[in-house]
């Protein structure tokens, strides 16, 4: 049988490193699209790198009909969702227009194709306490969410209208060693792992500018907050089971827990055999006005029909941020070179 040809987009962020490593362990024919080559020691072997905007009609038109894939997972967005109030025009752009155009590019070229849209659990209304799943109102509450659901609803459009193969993942947050450092649980990580490691100022900067720990202490927002967190390893293999299942469809992926931030603190510096009391506060002038205050997935639907559950649980996820942090801060300091990574600026 001839071996399946894959397209990925957004290929160069954390779930991207995960699908692209587990379709290679499959023996998938990886293409992938980046608007920059990745740097060789991001870059897997054996993958065709493309590069350009998934926003330029030509660029993705002349992408799927050259190398008119058997499936394509979209993962390319602004995947922050405080980050699209700074680019909403972008944002509805990549976010909501690409699949769209992906829909249309795989009518034209190759019905066949399978198509995984990676949604999200923003496009819904906030959980309060309650548990989300695939008939929980969709309530958007930022553009990277708005868009989200546009992309979301027009993939079942195209579905229903078409009969194409386009199934979404409405993803609940994921994390990994590979997450960027501005979202807020490689923050914690990384502040034990420099708390560990005897430090108490750090060169990493947050969104006002400020080290991320000055005199041995991080400023968090709001600590209450409670999210699904699962790891990213697990939700790749999920993506790739909802794009093998004979019918096309949306699922919710989670972990079906939830834990705060104050949780992800006291596991983390717990860790390293500190209190999280002495070396996080939450400073209200970060709190944000629009978020959501509560996500957790009801994964009835996945589990039954696709069989798939996570495997990597809390506090093995927090410790294989924190362990990777350390690797990470121990590196630097024995190279004393990391030019890129010693002025990365994070946003909480
Ligand atoms: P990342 O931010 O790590 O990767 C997203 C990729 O999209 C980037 O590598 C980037 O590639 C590309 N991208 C970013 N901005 C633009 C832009 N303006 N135009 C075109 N491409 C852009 O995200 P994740 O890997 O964590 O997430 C993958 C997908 O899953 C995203 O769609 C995200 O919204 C969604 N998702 C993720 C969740 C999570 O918790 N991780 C939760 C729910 C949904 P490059 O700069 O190289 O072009």
């Amino acid at each position: 049988m001839p071996l399946k040809k894959v397209l990925v987009t957004g290929a160069s962020g954390q779930d991207g490193f995960y699908l692209i490593n587990l379709l290679h362990r499959q023996g998938c024919v990886v293409h992938a699209q980046s608007r920059r080559l990745p740097h060789p020691s991001r870059r897997q072997d054996e993958t065709c790198w493309h590069v350009g905007d998934p926003a330029d009609r030509d660029f993705l038109d002349s992408l799927v009909s050259s190398v008119m894939p058997d499936e394509i997972y979209n993962l390319a967005a602004i995947s922050r969702p405080i980050l699209s109030w700074g680019l909403p025009r972008e944002t509805a752009d990549v976010n909501g227009l690409v699949p769209q155009d992906l829909c249309e590019l795989l009518l034209r070229h190759k019905p066949g194709c399978r198509l995984f849209q990676a949604s999200s659990s923003e496009i819904f209304e906030d959980g309060a306490d309650r548990i989300q799943n695939e008939q929980t109102p969709c309530v958007p509450k930022s553009p990277y969410g708005v868009a989200k659901l546009y992309a979301h609803r027009i993939i079942g459009a195209y579905r229903a209208q078409y009969g194409l193969h386009a199934s979404t993942g409405i993803m609940f947050n994921h994390e990994s060693p590979r997450r960027p450092l501005s979202f807020v649980s490689q923050k914690i990580a990384y502040a034990a792992a420099a708390v560990s490691l005897g430090l108490t100022e750090t060169s990493e900067t947050d969104e006002r500018g400020r080290p991320i720990l000055l005199d041995g202490k991080m400023a968090l927002g709001d600590l209450s907050v409670r999210r699904d967190f699962g790891f990213a390893g697990d939700y790749v293999e999920a993506m790739r089971l909802i794009v093998q299942h004979r019918t096309a469809d949306d699922y919710v992926i989670g972990t079906g827990e939830d834990h705060s931030i104050e949780e992800f603190c006291d596991r983390a510096f717990g860790l390293v055999g500190r209190r999280w009391t002495e070396h996080v506060s939450s400073d209200p002038s970060l709190f944000r006005r629009v978020d959501s205050h509560y996500t957790r997935a009801d994964t009835a639907k996945i589990r039954s029909i696709l069989n798939w559950q996570p495997k990597v649980a809390f506090d093995e996820l927090v410790a294989m941020m924190v362990k990777a942090q350390i690797d990470f801060i121990e590196r630097r300091t024995l190279s004393r070179l990391q030019p890129d990574a010693s002025h990365r600026r994070v946003e909480n």
